[in-house]
């Protein structure tokens, strides 16, 4: 059997030294940058020879913005079917791995949900995925992992990383303004993430310097990018861009979100099972400045990052109420079994409110 018919997850263990042995890492083949870049897809597609009928993946919205186009593209090289995403749930999954049979590359136009679901399903067919953002709204733009929700659930689970990366500059700078400032809030909570798996690192959770810094290096950028991406400049979308995917492939070195998902993530997740309908990275900023602040980090600077980002900085501009705040700072560290500040200094619900006081946050 050879390396690569071996699921990566099951081939690497953490040896007693503290390493992963043997080290597996699957990165993005093609990573392509710019201006209308999409146009280029047929190419794309033949420099990673595919061969066969292609299904192009997108959503209602992003359809008429560039899925349509993107498929006519593709049609003039290979067989090729479309179908609409609608959620990023298994079922979603059934339904369009049922619906397109003999398919031997699945290219994703569209955010989160729509990458998401192309990625699970290429991973479970062993075929190429291209992925096409038309925002940057968080990192699994590029990433190994994909989320899906099942009725109130969320859950991350490990795929591959795309096979391909299209980033057009003239699509996603067009996106809405809130999907940008999303995205930059989701790279900017590495800054806590990268804190938080120092401190499991002392506890002897498998760390690596590399994936670290370059975790960090991405939130460095978007925070030093702020006032360009804000004006929505071509230099602060593509240092977002470079941002997003830079922190995608973190977590691929090291096949785990460990790089870019700390403390905040969990508060995050909290929120989603308290029903907040906010964007994921809206969600992991605000929970970055409470647990940068625990932390003992510079909470303020990324409060005002934040606030220059345009991106929400409290419970109120999440859409939740200060008590569904406190609550799910106080269950954060139940979410899920991963040593953070949140397990170093378990808040009851007194403690919270006054950390959520204290910071702004309600
Ligand atoms: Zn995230």
């Amino acid at each position: 059997m050879k390396l690569q018919d071996i699921a990566p997850h099951r081939i690497s263990r953490m040896s007693e030294k503290g390493y992963m042995d043997p080290h597996y890492i699957e990165l993005p083949r093609i990573i392509l940058v710019g201006n209308r870049v999409a146009k280029r897809i047929v190419k794309v597609c033949e420099d990673l020879n595919i061969q066969g009928k292609v299904l192009v993946l997108t959503g209602p919205t992003t359809h008429k913005i560039a899925g349509r186009r993107i498929r006519e593209r593709l049609e003039s090289r290979f067989e090729t079917s479309l179908d609409i995403v609608n959620l990023a749930s298994r079922a979603e999954v059934e339904r369009i791995s049922r619906a397109h049979g003999g398919i031997s590359a699945i290219v994703s136009v569209g955010g989160g949900k729509v990458i998401d679901v192309g990625k699970c399903i290429a991973f479970t067919r062993n075929i190429p995925f291209i992925s096409i953002p038309t925002a940057p709204s968080h990192d699994g733009v590029a990433s190994e992992r994909v989320s899906l929700t099942d009725g109130s659930a969320k859950y991350s689970e490990r795929a591959r990383p795309p096979m391909a990366i299209i980033a057009d500059l003239k699509l996603i700078r067009n996106a809405p303004y809130r999907l940008i400032a999303s995205g930059c809030a989701d790279v900017i909570s590495n800054y806590s993430s990268v804190y938080d798996w120092k401190l499991a690192r002392e506890r002897g959770e498998y760390y690596s310097k590399y994936a670290a810094h370059l975790s960090k290096l991405a939130a460095d950028i978007v925070i030093k990018s702020a006032e360009l991406i804000r004006k929505r400049k071509e230099r602060g979308i593509r240092n977002l861009i470079d941002a997003v995917i830079s922190s995608g492939i973190s977590m691929s070195m090291v096949q785990s979100s460990r790089p870019a998902s700390g403390s905040e993530h969990l508060f995050s997740h909290a929120l989603d099972v308290l029903g907040s309908r906010a964007l994921h990275g809206e969600q992991c900023g605000v929970g970055t400045i409470i647990t940068s602040y625990l932390q003992g980090q510079d909470w303020i600077m990324v409060r005002n990052t934040l606030k220059s980002i345009g991106a929400p900085t409290g419970a109120s501009e999440l859409g939740i109420s200060k008590e569904t705040a406190v609550k799910a700072l106080v269950n954060a560290r139940k979410v899920k079994d991963r040593y953070t500040i949140l397990s170093e200094k378990p808040l009851d619900w007194k403690a919270a409110q006054d950390v959520c006081r204290r910071v702004g946050v309600v």
